[in-house]
């Protein structure tokens, strides 16, 4: 029978299937990430292995893993840097602005 092996993207620790919280980092997992393919979906999706290229962790190696991941990660991470900066500067301007107005 073919089951992925579930990790903590965190600590890298092993964690049951169903857990929704790591036992040593304490990170919530919102979802599974396919180390093959980068496809990330809800763990029941797993449950045969990777539902878009097949993989499945093999039992006896730690190379191959299927992560446990937070849901939002990819969407946070696609924002680029200067979109921080930006936000940044503008909250610096309307306090110099309001400094001004105040005096
Ligand atoms: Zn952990
Ligand atoms: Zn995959």
């Amino acid at each position: 029978m073919k089951a992925p092996r579930f990790f903590c993207e965190n600590c890298g620790i092993e964690v049951s299937k169903d857990t929704k919280k790591c036992p040593r980092c304490g990170r919530f997992f919102a979802s599974v990430r396919c180390p093959a393919c980068g496809f990330t979906g809800a763990e029941g999706l797993f449950g045969d292995g990777c539902p878009v290229c097949g993989y499945s962790a093999p039992q006896s190696s730690e190379k191959g893993r299927v992560e446990r991941v937070k849901e939002n990660q990819v969407a946070a991470g696609a924002l680029p840097a200067w979109v921080y900066v930006l936000s940044l500067l503008a909250l610096i301007g309307v306090a110099v602005v309001l400094w001004f107005a105040i005096k």
